[in-house]
């Protein structure tokens, strides 16, 4: 079977990897990036740089955008230069970054207008996930839409679950950074109670990591801040932007989620110190948190 053209939007930490991935397997690749820095290393590995998302659309019948948040997607899609103003009917847009179901819902039906196919699927994976083809796409659309652009999900992924109509997938993703953030703001609280209790940090981290509590997430934050390392796979704005479209989501559906929100607030108030650029684990690093009693 013939590979699909292929159009990137976005080439930060997870679209930049995707796309090399895409071009050491040999597909015909347009990358688009706001900041056209990131474009010039895709072009010297084979990929056209396009000078706007219209453009890259325009050469592609798989357009993928990858990118911040519903401001940065609204961006790429619509407009004069957007992607969908160059892309074909029946060509499949696909929205991979982890942004609200309600833009979610409106960008499918101006794709549908079109007459493009779409399909929301984000990832679980990280930086080094994106880079080797190990994400897991969670993917909300037609059946249709998903069997063509199978090609290119089967170089970038592990792994596609197809979890019912456009949106699903969005909402899927949202409850899976939702339980992160809850998870990664318990841990840092933790982390106060055990300096604050004079115990030993490191045996400490032992106990709860090799213990009930050692969730995968909870293990990279212990990781990070034993190393004192914060090097960004996943900022921290995104997962407070995460938290953020999951309690949005829940409020929509009458479900409250007060453990969200209470991440969110702590999340905030390490964006508001500086640290919104920082991975998500420099939350390890907010000042320690004492009562007011
Ligand atoms: P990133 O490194 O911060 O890259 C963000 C991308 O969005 C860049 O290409 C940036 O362009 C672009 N962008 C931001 N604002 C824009 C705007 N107003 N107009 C046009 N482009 C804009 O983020 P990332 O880590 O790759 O994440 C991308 C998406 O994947 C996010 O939705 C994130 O939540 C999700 N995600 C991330 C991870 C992870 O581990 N990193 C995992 C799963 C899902 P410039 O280069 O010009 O700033």
């Amino acid at each position: 079977m013939s590979k699909p053209s292929v159009a990137i939007l976005g080439l930060g930490i997870m679209g930049s990897g995707m796309a090399r991935r895409l071009l050491s397997s040999n597909f015909s690749l347009a990358v688009y990036n706001r900041n056209r820095e990131k474009c010039i290393p895709l072009g010297e590995a084979g990929a056209f740089v396009a000078e706007t998302p219209r453009e890259a659309a325009s050469r592609a019948q798989i357009i993928l955008s990858m990118v911040a948040d519903d401001t940065a997607s609204r961006t790429v899609w619509l407009g004069e230069a957007g992607a969908l103003a160059g892309a074909s009917p029946n060509s499949v847009l696909i929205e991979s970054s982890t942004l609200s179901v309600g833009w979610i819902q409106e960008i499918a039906g101006k794709a549908a207008n079109r007459g493009c196919q779409f399909l929301d699927a984000p990832v679980t994976g990280t930086k080094p996930h994106a880079a080797s083809g190990e994400l897991l796409f969670l993917v909300g659309g037609s059946t249709e839409a998903l069997d063509l652009a199978r090609p290119v999900f089967s170089v970038l992924g592990r792994d596609v679950i197809h979890l019912g109509p456009v949106g699903s997938g969005a909402l899927m993703k949202l409850t899976n950074n939702f339980l992160c953030g809850v998870q990664v703001a318990s841990f840092a609280e933790a982390l106060s109670l055990i300096d604050a209790g004079g115990l030993d940090r490191s045996k400490a981290i032992s106990i709860l990591t090799e213990g009930a509590p050692g969730s995968g997430i909870v293990k990279r934050v212990a990781e990070r801040s034993t190393a004192n390392d914060f090097t960004p796979n996943f900022a921290l704005r995104w997962m407070a932007k995460d938290l953020a479209n999951a309690l949005d989501s829940a409020s929509g559906k009458g479900v409250s989620l007060p453990t969200a929100a209470a991440a969110l607030s702590e999340f905030q108030q390490a964006i508001a110190q500086g640290l919104g650029d920082e991975d998500f684990s420099a939350l390890a690093k907010l000042p320690k948190r004492l009562s007011k009693s």
